[in-house]
């Protein structure tokens, strides 16, 4: 079984101590492929991921402010973004988006530096990873105006409606470990109603762990827990959820890396 990863914070100080362990697990685990995401804790660092993904060719990056450091971005970090959106291990840009819970940074600002994000990955022609949290009628009155490209909603923890929105719009559903938590069933009732060719699984580690691991420190190789679930949901065998979500990751993140031979 060859699984990627589509959202993983490898560069959190949770694996300074045991980086390349938790990366060669993965690899044992059959997590193949890994998208690192390059937010991190705001500007002035864009380069979290990049720098991960020029150590491995199996790690891919992506690069973004995420909602929480909004108020940090500055215009040298748009400078940097579009100067890095054309690196070679680039394939996305986020995780970016709203975040009206923890309202790290003002609402407006939050906005601002989304769309203006949204605009970036257009002209990159790169797809965005998307992080909204209390805010989905916002996040999606922003992307109904403001994008018209593929992209990715990240940890989906929605339900079925909330589903058929972002499926509308040609997003794709990353489901992560909140999906084999035992009162997710909205969650799940969501992953049953995605079609096969929109799929996608993430750890969002070092965050989220899933069960039977709920509570410990996420890593890339769990992974196969939710896959498990996922597999058991949709009442099909983990081999096809697996083959699915890595045939759309590749199509939706991979496509110039495929092209360029
Ligand atoms: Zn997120
Ligand atoms: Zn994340």
């Amino acid at each position: 079984m060859k699984l990627v990863d589509s959202h993983c914070h490898l560069d959190d100080e949770q694996f300074d101590a045991d980086r390349e362990e938790t990366i060669a697990r993965a690899r044992a685990a059959g997590v193949d492929t890994m998208m690192a995401i390059g937010t991190g804790d705001g500007p002035p660092d864009l380069e979290v991921a990049v720098r991960l993904a020029e150590r491995y060719p199996f790690i891919h990056a992506t690069i973004g402010v995420h909602p929480h450091y909004s108020a940090k971005a500055a215009e040298e970090t748009f400078v940097r973004l579009h100067e890095l959106a054309n690196h070679p291990k680039v394939q996305a840009i986020g995780e970016i988006g709203l975040d009206y819970h923890y309202d790290f940074s003002p609402r407006d600002v939050q906005r601002a530096v989304f769309e203006r994000q949204l605009a970036l990955a257009a002209e990159a022609g790169k797809p965005v990873v998307i992080h909204t949290r209390e805010a989905w009628e916002d996040t999606l009155a922003t992307l109904r105006s403001h994008w018209q490209g593929g992209g990715i909603m990240h940890c989906f923890t929605g339900d079925e409606r909330q589903a058929r929105e972002a499926l509308d719009l040609g997003f794709h559903l990353a489901f992560g470990g909140v999906l084999t938590f035992p009162k997710a069933e909205e969650v799940r009732q969501a992953a049953r109603i995605t079609p096969a060719d929109r799929l996608l699984v993430e750890t969002d580690c070092p965050y989220l762990a899933p069960v039977p691991r709920r509570g410990k420190r996420n890593e890339p190789a769990f992974l196969v827990e939710t896959v498990r679930r996922l597999a058991e949901v949709r009442g099909v065998a983990p081999e096809q959820i697996a083959e699915q979500t890595t045939g759309n990751f590749e199509r939706l993140c991979l496509r110039a890396w495929a092209s360029n031979g």
